[in-house]
């Protein structure tokens, strides 16, 4: 599949929507986007998370502000057309129930007009792509699927235009923990392979974390509160209501976004390679996966290693001292 497409850039500026019952559902939204990250939309239910998503592929309409794609306004486009160029994931997916699966995830590109060959190609690779091989399951009907595997034939079928952009909300709210745990991993692998623009709504801080490059913390109509990568936001809510909505304990999550601090490490004392006993964890870990290390392994301490070669020895005391100074300059280490 064409991994090197560019994704494009969203810019919501003064961004505003009042239904027709004069609830205003978004009073005045500024935002930039970045092509190819995930942005996620996260807040207390009815603060607006949906109609600010929706308004950017004019499922719903902005009564104020504008809104462009790749520096281009939405409100100036075929609204039909624009919606084929941007791909929306919806929980519960929302797939053709007397179509095969191979048929839905070819909707889009075959109202493009896409020849009849490079569509079945395409469906196939995009079947591959989110774990479905289309030999087992290209020509069943969505209710031979699991829930979970109707999640991912919904996001095959989102991305099979190859769309600049991709749209999801609550995604993987409709499946149990586990399946959605899984969905979300593969969701990150696939992210790192095709890099489009997300922006995907969620009310779960969890989901955030593990999915966001930034994180958008809204407040009742669609208030920014904060938007900044999940570990700033961890560290440094801005203020009263992020600490809440993060929760009492985002210092273990705080955990599973921070790298281990290389320049904290301790001198290992001159060893060439870790030694047999003694707990080890590859350089490029989270303090999650260190903390787990030392937890399974009953001590205060792991040797962390780059390629099987030792660069220095983490502790728990490391793992503190970091969280509670995410950012500033490491101790120098006598
Ligand atoms: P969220 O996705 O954050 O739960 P929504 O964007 O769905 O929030 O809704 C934001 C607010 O707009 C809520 O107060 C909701 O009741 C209201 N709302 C949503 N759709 C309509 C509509 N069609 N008419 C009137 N009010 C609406």
């Amino acid at each position: 599949m064409d991994g090197t497409r560019t994704a494009a850039p969203i810019n919501l500026e003064r961004v505003r929507k009042q239904y027709p019952d004069g609830t205003v559902a978004v009073e005045s939204l500024t935002m930039d986007l970045a092509a190819g990250e995930t942005t996620v939309l996260i807040g207390p239910s009815g603060c607006g998370k949906s109609t600010v998503l929706r308004m950017i592929n004019r499922l719903i309409e902005p009564t104020g502000g504008t809104i462009r794609v790749d520096g281009v306004e939405v409100g100036g486009q075929d609204a039909a057309k624009l919606r084929r160029s941007i791909g929306y994931v919806i929980q519960n997916v929302g797939l053709f129930p007397h179509q095969t699966i191979r048929t839905n995830v070819g909707t889009v590109p075959r109202l493009l007009g896409w020849p009849k060959v490079r569509i079945g190609e395409r469906t196939d690779e995009l079947l591959t792509l989110v774990g479905l091989d289309p030999e087992r399951y290209g020509s069943r009907y969505p209710h031979e699927l699991s829930g979970g595997q109707r999640q991912r034939v919904g996001v095959a079928r989102a991305l099979a235009a190859d769309p600049v952009v991709l749209l999801m909300d609550e995604p993987f709210s409709a499946v149990d923990p586990i399946v959605r745990t899984r969905l979300q991993d593969e969701f990150r692998r696939l992210q790192e392979t095709v890099r489009k623009t997300v922006v995907l709504v969620t009310h779960d801080i969890d989901e955030a974390v593990r999915l966001g490059d930034r994180i958008a913390v809204l407040s009742e109509h669609a208030h920014l509160q904060q938007f900044a990568p999940p570990a700033e936001l961890l560290a440094a809510p801005a203020n009263d209501f992020v600490r809440e909505f993060v929760g009492g304990d985002r210092g273990i999550k705080l955990l599973a976004v921070t790298p281990i601090p290389r320049e904290r490490l301790n001198p290992i004392g001159g060893l060439s390679k870790a030694p047999a006993d003694r707990p080890v964890v590859s350089a490029d870990a989270t303090l999650q996966e260190a903390l787990a290390v030392m937890l399974r392994e009953g001590s205060n301490s792991v040797v962390v290693t780059s390629n099987g070669t030792p660069e220095g020895v983490l502790t728990a005391d490391d793992i503190v001292a970091t969280l509670a100074t995410p950012g500033k300059p490491a101790p120098v280490v006598e």
